[in-house]
């Protein structure tokens, strides 16, 4: 059976001596895995189309659940975020983040569109990475059904939290002397730059995502908070996270 779909490659690893097996987030079936053949021979035609991060059009055809890639035309390519060794670390970020959390034959629009929209603003909108980096992480979590409490301390209702801090596991706003009443684990202080920003991410226009500004500490604290609460809420930790922090300790110019 062929079938035709949108598809992002999410990761690629060679097979034998000019194949690949390609992790997939196909636009109707959800994640799936489909071999290249041959796509690694010198003009192969399904080499544009099946490399890391391309987006396009591709026939796949099904035989006995195994799937194997017939043609791939890509439309999007993402050049500038290949032509970048810090963009291209922190896209195979979102692309190891987007696998774990999509399922294979079930669709998920939401989270096509958010890895999508992230590549295009590495590519084309020129935010600070840092901004991009916290927008991805914090969006997911809410695709994923952990989207955050707040509008105010969830203890004792007070709209505007004296010294508010943010609960990772619990994952809500409270005040500084509400700390004990939330629970076991580790909570982070957030100015109003970052809550500010939290809020516009979790709660604002998914085409307006990266549309907020933060800066300077504001910047520093929510970044610290969207990946804290990332890997407290999916519990591990992310070899291409690693790779890319290794990249901002040694080029700390290029952040
Ligand atoms: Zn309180």
């Amino acid at each position: 059976m062929h079938v035709a779909t949108k598809a992002l490659v999410l990761r690629g690893v060679d097979y034998k001596e000019s194949d690949k097996i390609l992790t997939l987030l196909t636009q109707d079936q959800g994640k799936l895995t489909a071999s290249a053949r041959g796509c690694r021979k010198k003009g192969s035609p399904l080499a544009a189309g099946c490399q890391l991060l391309s987006w396009g059009e591709l026939v796949l055809y099904d035989y006995q659940g195994r799937w194997t890639v017939k043609e791939a035309s890509p439309e999007r390519i993402f050049q500038g975020v290949r032509d970048d060794l810090d963009k291209l670390a922190l896209a195979c970020y979102f692309a190891e983040v987007t696998e774990l959390l999509a399922v294979e034959g079930e669709p998920n629009p939401q989270l096509l569109s958010l890895i999508l929209n992230s590549l295009h603003a590495l590519d084309k909108l020129h935010k600070p990475l840092a901004l991009v980096k916290a927008a991805f992480e914090l969006k997911a979590m809410c695709l994923a059904g952990y989207e955050p409490l707040l509008e105010g301390c969830a203890v004792c209702g007070a709209e505007q939290p004296e010294e508010p801090r943010f609960h990772l596991r619990e994952g809500v706003l409270h005040c500084a002397r509400c700390r004990d009443q939330v629970g076991e684990g580790i909570s982070m202080p957030i100015n109003s730059q970052a809550l500010r920003a939290m809020e516009h991410i979790a709660y604002g226009d998914p085409k307006r995502l990266f549309s907020f500004q933060a800066e300077g500490e504001g910047l520093r604290q929510l970044g610290d908070l969207t990946e804290a609460y990332l890997h407290t809420q999916l519990e591990r930790g992310f070899r291409t996270l690693d790779f890319y922090k290794q990249l901002q300790v040694e080029a700390p110019t290029l952040s």
